[in-house]
């Protein structure tokens, strides 16, 4: 049980590492195809960070960004 504790912190702390990059990002969920985003296929806007599923969905962002409304999170 004692061996848990630090375990746990450490995942606590890479995630904190991961989100500090850029900032957490304004949405879940990709603008583009509604799918849950990840966080490697991001780009950052005056918004703040929008996270999309693929590569092919931020090139289509990109292109025409007022087509997509960024959902954003509710945290
Ligand atoms: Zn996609």
């Amino acid at each position: 049980m004692k061996a848990l504790l630090p375990a746990l912190l450490l995942t606590f702390a890479s995630l904190t590492v991961v989100f500090a990059k850029g900032g957490r990002p304004i949405n879940d969920v990709c603008p583009v195809e509604g799918k849950p985003g990840r966080p490697i296929y991001r780009i950052f806007t005056d918004e703040g960070t929008i996270i999309f599923c693929c590569a092919d969905c931020v090139e289509a962002y990109q292109k025409n960004p007022n087509r997509y409304p960024v959902k954003k999170s509710e945290k």
